[in-house]
């Protein structure tokens, strides 16, 4: 439905007001309660407290929560927040907050400002309707927040409202993890102690601490809001049901990359600013390939704030947009036809003297360390795909997952030819006693000059080595990288400690030892190891035979993070216990299946009241055009060709209310289903093909019928009017 105005309002030149014109640096992190500020508003003693505590060497106790309350409080204060609120990742993709605000009574109907140590350190929302997946019975519904020192508290700014947020974890009363950052927190945890009972294996002692980064690689749709509101789907859903890929879409390869337009640089550049503010580090943005496709991607920061950051990107680019006038999709599948949005989550390991340990670095031992590194997350990666696949099974993600555009539903590990030579050459044995020379021949010590550019030409891959960290690709655009990021430490940490265990074990000189225990390990783990294309048959193939998963949808890929081996896994590492694990299991499930039950009766509905309605007037148009027609010229011309779109259009209509009727149906059966495993199968299988199905006829008709009559914006106004 072509509405001149509002291709009109998508005209609108924005005037930007930047908030300042000071440099990034001098502005970057203001609204955070950060260490500069800390060193600055604590006294000297508490601040000394407040860091050893975030180093992990002790505890923080109420007179210390006290003080830092307080001048966390006044800070606020002078920013003008009137409220703070526990910030936290229940397991949704979203983030949550309770806003409390600092009054508080003091007798004689006097009121001041107040924030203790305790409210700083403990909330209590009350939260039972967060899913819980059955920790929590109804009786004892009591979760509460408790603050992470290690993320620092910072100024939202919604409107008019000025909140101080509390990065916070959110236990159950028990002190099970509700959330995603516990257990993210702990996997630090798990990969730290590993990490370094691997590096004093190999006989490096300076470090006394190992943390995981992250930097992901943010895709987002931006689109008018006009045309947003006018899509029943997308309001209610994040995707598109129905519609037609655009006449040009993606084929010319022209918007990726390309010049970024006056409209979408000026919202770019608002939310650079706001994140700025708030200490995240975004470094690039450009176009992406699909038409209206973007990314945002920052430099990579500690684990656990790097989870935050990106949970924090992702609310920032939704609430910009709005005030822009355009709408950001982060679904992982916003529009058939044309490419869906990702997150690449870089992921390595640092030490606390800066060294990345998945850098070649420059000498043999560095080599071997490095080496040792490396296969330990190649082996972890072949011992749990199928977990690391789990990680990023949803709903929407199913639709980008071997659809050619993404890494395929198959997790396998890309290294580069080079490196692959390296350990082919260290598996035949070329590489017997870690020499100096020996391992120079070889070709390790030239590592370092491999440049990226040489190791990352493979953008088909899940999970890529690209020069000094690993790119895991698989993950969805709206999703929160917590957990992603939690089974990457637990799997890895499991794997360090094992060739840690070995290579203490194996008696010889730790170098060594390594080399041995690796010639081992690469003869067993090299199934995983693929440089080719991942999009090809063949490779389905080919990763049949070596027995790699290949679990294409979210009911099928699901169960494996509750498997005996997870559970071992989990437990063994203090990441999730039984219970805990089994829950996310719960959530993820039972989401899956709202998510498709809403998509459903969405579709349904559309068609019902906004397909339909407009077929049959087409219908009903060409009918009397056509008896008109007859009437006036008889037989002297043939009318079949006219009869033919009548009959098309007709016949489209009887196959779309027939299937509508049985997806009502088909849903009315699936919500009657008790068990949720049993119940997303029937969604996956029996439900979303004929939703497929459904959609085709739809699409059809939308190439048939008058556009002036067609209820809803077409991809290419919504994809290339903004
Ligand atoms: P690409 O060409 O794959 O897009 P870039 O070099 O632009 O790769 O980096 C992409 C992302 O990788 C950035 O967000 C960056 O911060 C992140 N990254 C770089 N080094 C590391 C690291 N050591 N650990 C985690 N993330 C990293
Ligand atoms: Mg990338």
């Amino acid at each position: 439905m072509p509405k001149q105005e509002v291709y009109i309002a998508a005209e609108r030149t924005f005037a930007y007001e930047s908030t300042s014109n000071k440099p990034v640096s001098k502005f970057f992190g203001e609204n955070t309660f950060n260490l500069k500020t800390m060193r600055q508003r604590l006294p000297k003693e508490a601040y000394e407290a407040y860091i050893s505590a975030i180093e992990r060497k002790r505890k923080i106790d109420i007179d210390l929560a006290n003080i830092v309350a307080n001048a966390m409080k006044e800070w606020a204060i002078e920013k003008g927040a009137t409220h703070y609120s526990h910030w936290f990742q229940p397991m949704t993709s979203l983030t949550a907050e309770k806003h409390d605000s600092f009054l508080e009574a003091i007798g004689n109907g006097e009121y001041i400002e107040r924030f203790s140590g305790k409210q700083l350190v403990q909330g209590e929302p009350d939260a039972s309707s967060f899913p819980s997946g059955g920790i929590r019975s109804t009786f004892e519904a009591r979760g509460y927040t408790v603050w992470d020192p290690s993320s620092p508290a910072f100024i939202i700014k919604g409107g008019k409202g000025i909140t101080l947020c509390i990065p916070s974890i959110f236990l159950s009363y028990n002190g099970e993890a509700l959330d995603l950052k516990t257990p993210l927190l702990r996997s630090i945890n798990a990969i730290n102690d590993a990490a370094l009972k691997a590096l004093r294996a190999l006989g490096n002692n300076r470090p006394k601490r190992v943390y995981a980064t992250l930097g992901p690689e943010q895709e987002y749709f931006l689109i008018d809001k006009e045309f947003y509101y006018r899509r029943f789907d997308l309001v209610m859903t994040g995707r598109t049901l129905v519609g037609m890929p655009p006449t040009r879409g993606q084929q010319l390869e022209d918007h990726y990359f390309g010049s970024i337009k006056e409209r979408i640089l000026s919202f770019m550049h608002e939310v650079e600013e706001e994140l700025y503010l708030l200490g995240i580090p975004a470094k690039t943005r450009h176009n992406e390939v699909a038409p209206s496709q973007f990314e945002i991607a920052p430099l990579f920061e500690e684990a656990n704030l790097a989870a935050d950051h990106n949970a924090l990107v992702m609310e920032i680019l939704r609430k910009v947009a709005t005030r822009n006038g355009l709408v950001a999709l982060l679904h992982d599948k916003p529009f058939a036809g044309i490419n869906g949005s990702g997150k690449h989550l870089n992921w390595s390991l640092s030490d606390d003297l800066g060294n990345n340990l998945l850098n070649p670095g420059k000498t043999p031992h560095d080599n071997i360390q490095f080496l040792v590194f490396l296969i330990a997350t190649v082996r972890a990666v072949y011992l749990h795909a199928d977990i690391l696949r789990a990680a990023i099974a949803s709903s929407a993600n199913d639709h980008r997952l071997g659809a050619n555009e993404a890494p395929p539903a198959i997790i396998s590990v890309f290294l580069g030819d080079q490196l692959t030579k390296i350990l082919t050459n260290i598996e035949n044995g070329a590489v017997t006693e870690a020499t100096n020379t020996a391992i120079i021949d070889l070709g390790i010590s030239r590592i370092p000059i491999l440049s990226r550019d040489n190791t990352d030409r493979n953008r088909t891959s899940p999970f890529a080595f690209t020069g000094n960290k690993f790119e895991f690709r698989a993950v969805g655009s709206h999703q929160n990288i917590s957990f992603p990021a939690t089974v990457l430490n637990t799997i890895v940490a499991e794997s360090l400690d094992y060739l840690a265990e070995k290579i203490m074990q194996n008696g010889r000189n730790a170098k060594q030892a390594a080399m041995d225990v690796l010639r081992e390990e690469i003869k067993i783990i090299k199934p995983i190891l693929f440089n080719g294309d991942n999009y090809s048959h063949q490779w389905e193939e080919e990763a049949a035979k070596r027995g790699l998963p290949n679990k294409k949808t979210t009911p099928a890929s699901l169960p494996d993070m509750i498997t005996d081996k997870a559970i071992k896994l989990f437990t063994k590492y203090n990441v999730l216990s039984e219970i805990e694990l089994k829950a996310r299991y719960q959530v993820r499930i039972e989401r899956y299946c709202k998510k498709l039950d809403i998509e459903a009766i969405t579709l349904y509905e559309m068609i019902s009241n906004q397909i339909l309605p407009a077929a049959f007037k087409y219908q009903s148009t060409i009918a009397s055009s056509i008896d008109d027609t007859e009437e006036i010229l008889k037989d002297s011309i043939d009318l079949s060709p006219q009869k033919e779109i009548l009959k098309e259009v007709t016949s489209l209509i009887n196959q779309i209310i027939i299937l509508n009727k049985k997806l009502f149906e088909m849903r009315t059966n699936a919500l009657a289903i008790h068990d949720e495993t049993k119940r997303a199968e029937y969604y996956c299988n029996e439900i979303r093909p004929l939703m497929e199905t459904l959609r085709t006829h739809c699409d059809r008709l939308e190439t048939i019928v008058d556009t002036d009559l067609w209820p809803m914006p077409k991809f290419w106004e919504i994809l290339f009017i903004n």
